[in-house]
């Protein structure tokens, strides 16, 4: 990999909100025949980098749809990564000439910005959604097709992600923090080197810590949970400055500052996370907007409320079940159709709107 090439992952690592793209392509993975499946995910290169390591050992093709260099989720939830990239790539591509048959694999998360039909209607191409992560694709490809279970399905918040994400936040604030700092200095002479490491710490401490552990508690509101969080960082502030390092400069500026980053966090802690809904999307969307401004992006909202289920329409397509990343339905073979079974962990991403095939859910 070129030095560019690298430094572009760094930089999509770490300022992804900024979009960095790779050239939509066809790439020929192994030794595909015609019958080798073919794959398709969206241009952010970070995105592809990733699918690129898992499937390296299959025999496939991989096309790299146009999304803006942003990622599948995002994306298609704010319209950069939609029907229209598919039809594109698949008709300037050439893929038609390489394979006899017509059977797209999509990435699941791509599910509430792209429709199957359409793609169908467009290209002749039969799209089907498959596994959420892409170290899934070998076996989803061995399997036939199949998701093996509903874990393919289901999005996680491992650690390493939550590591990823908090990395991701603190990067950003970080280089805003320093440069805010460093200027304010000049005209503030107690802000020196010492108390600039000290304020690092409490980054950390916060961001971080709030990231790694938070998720994992249940309350009602992501802001709940953060300012808890907070009064245990005050009293480890507190603590350590009384007992150990008493500095009164430090004490008044580590307590400011880490009231101000979690009330900064606070706004839409769960809004950060792929587990939780998004309660500043939730609010922006009540007051009757659909776009909302976050840190250091804009995001297009889709509806958000709570998930129903008119039973009578369904005619049991099971595509519900096959998009949720919550995991939120179940299937009731006996009356052939499908169920609510954990609405309460919806987050609102509108997948299984976009793709019932009967219409018969709604966000309300
Ligand atoms: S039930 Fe909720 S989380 Fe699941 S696909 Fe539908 S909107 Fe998304
Ligand atoms: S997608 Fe709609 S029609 Fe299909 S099983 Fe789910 S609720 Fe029923």
């Amino acid at each position: 990999m070129s030095l560019k090439s690298k430094l572009k992952l760094f930089g999509a690592y770490f300022f992804r909100w900024f979009g960095f793209s790779i050239e939509p392509d066809l790439r020929i993975i192994g030794n595909p025949n015609r019958d080798s499946p073919v794959l398709l995910t969206c241009n952010f290169n970070l995105t592809v980098n990733r699918v690129l390591k898992e499937i390296k050992d299959l025999d496939c093709y991989l096309l790299i749809a146009p999304s803006n260099g942003i990622n599948v989720w995002c994306g298609a939830c704010g319209e950069d990564f939609k029907t229209d990239s598919v039809i594109s790539i698949i008709k300037t591509s050439g893929i038609n000439e390489l394979v006899s048959h017509r059977t797209l694999i999509l990435p699941q998360l791509g599910a509430p910005g792209l429709e199957p039909i359409e793609i169908k209607k467009k290209t002749g191409w039969s799209a089907k959604f498959g596994p959420v992560y892409a170290k899934d694709i070998p076996a989803y490809v061995q399997n036939n097709f199949e998701k093996i279970d509903i874990s393919q399905n289901e999005v996680r918040f491992p650690i390493s992600k939550r590591l990823e994400m908090a990395n991701l936040y603190l990067f950003s604030l970080f280089i805003l923090f320093t440069t805010i700092y460093w200027i304010t200095s000049i005209f503030l002479p107690f802000l020196d080197f010492f108390l600039y490491l000290d304020s690092i710490l409490i980054l950390i401490l916060v961001i971080n810590g709030s990231l790694l552990i938070l998720p994992s508690f249940k309350t009602k509101t992501g802001k709940v949970k953060v300012w808890i969080y907070e009064v245990v960082v005050l009293i480890l502030i507190i603590s350590f400055n009384l007992f150990l390092f008493y500095n009164i400069v430090f004490l008044i500026w580590n307590i400011i500052l880490s009231i101000l980053i979690t009330l900064v966090m606070s706004e839409d802690f769960h809004g950060l996370t792929p587990i939780y809904k998004s309660e500043l999307g939730e609010k922006t969307w009540k007051k009757g907007k659909n776009k909302m401004k976050f840190l250091f992006g804009e995001y297009k909202l889709q509806p958000y409320g709570t998930i129903n289920i008119e039973r009578e329409k369904c005619i049991g397509c099971k595509m519900c079940i096959e998009v949720c990343p919550r995991n939120v339905y179940c299937f009731k073979a006996r009356e052939n159709k499908a169920d609510l079974k954990y609405s309460e962990k919806c987050i609102n991403c509108n997948a299984c709107v976009k793709q019932c095939l009967a219409h018969c859910l709604t966000i309300i």
